[in-house]
Formats: structure tokens, C-alpha cells, sequence
């Protein structure tokens, strides 16, 4: 067995596990609706956090521990928040965006976060992209000359075997209009073991520009050895940025982004992405009202490095695509005049431009 495949094993994956080591909320009669919790979505604290959490960080518990408020569903939650069924083309490939696709090679992953929004899938979904579902899917983007980027999402891409991984890899680097190829994943900050220089060398090995995005949500999550995992991504001219969910509990204060931005930074690594969470299922104890968090964030700008910045987007619930929102800093007024509001003072001042007009000017 690999070092990683034993550290996957270590995690804590059932209610009595979480019992046993102390881990539950749960008053005795409350066991039959935590078993209910667990049939919605599995459960996978990881083995490297097991004893941060007992001994009390509660941004970690949160992200990972189950608790009965996963059973209130609200009315505006969708069973498919972000739309991508309405576009794939075929089961494990999303094509929103001309330039470029996501594939979802598998629904597992190496830990299971209690706000997943991709939790209607991931975890109980059987599919695999492997065999036909892989050719059709390689065939899809070889016919789409277009599409410059391949994106691997899931689950957790890295969560699959480097056995697994292979075909899907091989296949890809074929691929001659292919430039650049993504990771989404969680395991530089769940599963740090599973980087390993097997797994570097099967991702170079593709001759393609590789990217890396690590899902990671607090400051705590880069121990020294998710640090040692980005570090062997980096050498090996892996780019690797990040991407957060701004969840209430866990790291919906200014204080603990810019913890967080700032330890990430210090590690290379540039905030890319900072996800308002989606509308999925039992996830509304986990939403900072929508102004509230365009307030915090917008905050920030002005107080710390651009470096430090990650956009603020929001999925269109639907499917109408992915959108940075920020607060309004810039207004055109009527005689052509700009508005523009400072980061330092939040004071609005007015900016003229010279006039640029279409009509041929005498000189
Ligand atoms: C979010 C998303 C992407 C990636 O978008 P970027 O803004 O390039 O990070 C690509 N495809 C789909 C289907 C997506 O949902
Ligand atoms: S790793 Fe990603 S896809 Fe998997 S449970 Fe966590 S948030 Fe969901």
C-alpha cells in the first residue's frame, strides 16, 4: 500500500468512529438523524486534521465534522446549483465556455467537506470515466479545436490512482490544441501524501502547461506537510494558485482571510478564486449574507497586497456562468464624468477624462 493510500485509510469515514474519539455533537437521541446526515452525504474527516480537531479548532471541525443543520433544506436550494447538467454534452465533461472544459473524472474525493456543492453527486455517484466514457470524452475535445484548457474537477481529481489517472493523462496530452491543463483539487491541503513524485512526473509528463488549484479555507490547513506538497509542485514548474469558500464559522471574518491570503502568499501560492458558497442542499448555515461578504472582502482591497487578493464570484444559480461580483466603485454620470470611489476612504471623486468622440475633428 502506498504512504498516501494508509493516510487515506486513517480518516475518520463513519458516525462511530466520530463517537468514539469524542468527535459527535449529538445527544444519544439525535443518532437516527445524524445516520439521515450521513445517507445525504458521506462522511471523510482527514487523518490529519482528526487531532487539530479534538483538540478544539473549530474552522476544521466545521468544514468536516457532520452536523444536524446539513438537515434544514431551504427552498431556494437546487439539487444541481451551478447547472452543469444542462451543459454537458455527455456524462464527465462540462462545456460552459468556449475555451474551455471540465472533466469530472471521478466522484470521490479525499476528504468530504459538509458545504460541498457538488454534493448531490460526489460521494454516491458510481461514475467513472474510464473505457468508452473516457474515449467519448477525449473524442468530444479532439472535435473542438477551441478549447485550449482541460480542467480536472470532480471530487477530487487526485483522489484517483496514478493507475487511473493514466489513460485519462495519456489521452490528454495527445491532444495537439491542448495547451493547458488544470487541477481542481483539495488534497495539497486534505491528503498532502498523495503529492508525491510519481504523481509530479505523470502530470509533466503530459508536455502540457500545468496549473494547480488547491481548495483550501483556513489558515491552519497548511501544515508542513501540505507546505512540502506544494513546495514539490512548485520546483517541479507546477503553478499553483488557490481557491476558498467563504464560509461563516470556518473563515467569514476579515481577520481570518487576510490569515489565511497571507499564509498562502508566504507560500507561492496566489488566492485566485474566493467562492460565495453555491445553493446546495443544507448549506445555508454556512452562507454570510451575500452584502455582508461583498463589504468584507471589498474591505480588504486597500488594506492588503493585490498579491493577497483572491475575486469574490458567485455561480449564477442555474447555470448562467460564474461572475466576480464587488461593490459598486465606479459611476458614469450624465455629463460623461466618472465617479470613482477610494479603497482607503470609501470617499467617492469625481475624474473627468478627456473627451473622446467618433466625429472627425478639424485639426
Ligand atoms: C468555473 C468553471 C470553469 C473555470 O472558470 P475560470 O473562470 O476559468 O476559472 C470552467 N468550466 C466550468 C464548467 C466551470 O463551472
Ligand atoms: S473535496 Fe471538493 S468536491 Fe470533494 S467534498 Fe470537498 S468540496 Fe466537495
Amino acid at each position: 500500500m502506498t504512504n498516501w493510500a494508509r493516510e487515506l485509510g486513517r480518516g475518520l469515514v463513519d458516525l462511530s468512529q466520530l463517537k468514539a474519539q469524542n468527535l459527535l455533537d449529538a445527544p444519544v437521541e439525535s443518532t437516527e438523524s445524524f445516520e439521515r446526515v450521513k445517507e445525504n452525504f458521506d462522511i471523510r474527516v482527514p487523518a490529519q486534521f482528526v487531532e487539530a480537531i479534538k483538540n478544539g479548532n473549530s474552522d476544521l471541525a466545521a468544514q468536516f465534522i457532520p452536523t444536524l443543520d446539513e438537515l434544514d433544506f431551504s427552498p431556494q436550494e437546487l439539487e444541481d446549483p451551478i447547472g452543469d447538467d444542462a451543459h454537458s454534452p455527455m456524462p464527465g465533461l462540462v462545456h460552459r465556455y468556449p475555451d474551455r472544459v471540465l472533466i469530472k473524472p471521478t466522484f470521490h474525493c479525499a476528504s468530504y467537506c459538509r458545504f460541498c456543492f457538488r454534493r448531490y453527486k460526489v460521494s454516491t455517484s458510481e461514475f467513472k470515466l474510464e473505457g468508452e466514457s473516457l474515449q467519448n470524452v477525449l473524442s468530444y475535445i479532439k472535435s473542438k479545436p477551441q478549447v485550449w484548457e482541460v480542467i480536472l474537477s470532480g471530487g477530487d481529481p487526485l483522489a484517483m490512482t496514478d493507475a487511473r489517472l493514466t489513460p485519462l493523462l495519456s489521452g490528454l496530452a495527445d491532444i495537439r490544441h491542448l495547451e493547458i491543463l488544470r487541477l481542481h483539487t483539495r488534497v495539497p491541503s486534505v491528503l498532502p501524501s498523495r503529492i508525491n513524485q510519481a504523481l509530479v512526473d505523470l502530470l509533466k509528463k503530459t508536455g502540457k502547461q500545468v496549473w494547480l488549484v488547491v481548495h483550501i479555507n483556513t489558515a491552519s490547513e497548511l501544515t508542513p506537510e501540505s507546505l512540502e506538497a506544494i513546495g514539490l509542485l512548485q520546483r517541479n514548474g507546477i503553478t499553483v494558485l488557490s481557491q476558498t469558500v467563504l464560509l461563516k464559522e470556518v473563515n467569514g471574518t476579515p481577520e481570518k482571510l487576510e490569515q489565511l491570503f497571507r499564509a498562502l502568499v508566504r507560500a507561492g501560492v496566489k488566492p485566485y478564486y474566493l467562492h460565495y458558497p453555491d445553493l446546495a442542499r443544507g448549506t445555508q448555515h454556512f452562507r454570510v449574507p451575500l452584502d455582508e461578504a461583498v463589504a468584507m472582502v471589498d474591505g480588504l482591497r486597500g488594506k492588503l497586497s493585490g498579491l493577497c487578493l483572491p475575486q469574490l464570484v458567485i455561480d449564477i444559480p442555474g447555470g448562467a456562468g460564474k461572475i466576480a461580483v464587488s461593490s459598486e466603485n465606479l459611476r458614469k454620470k450624465p455629463d460623461s464624468s466618472f465617479e470613482m470611489r477610494s479603497p482607503l476612504t470609501g470617499d467617492w471623486q469625481k475624474v473627468e477624462y478627456p473627451l473622446q468622440t467618433n466625429e472627425t475633428q478639424p485639426h
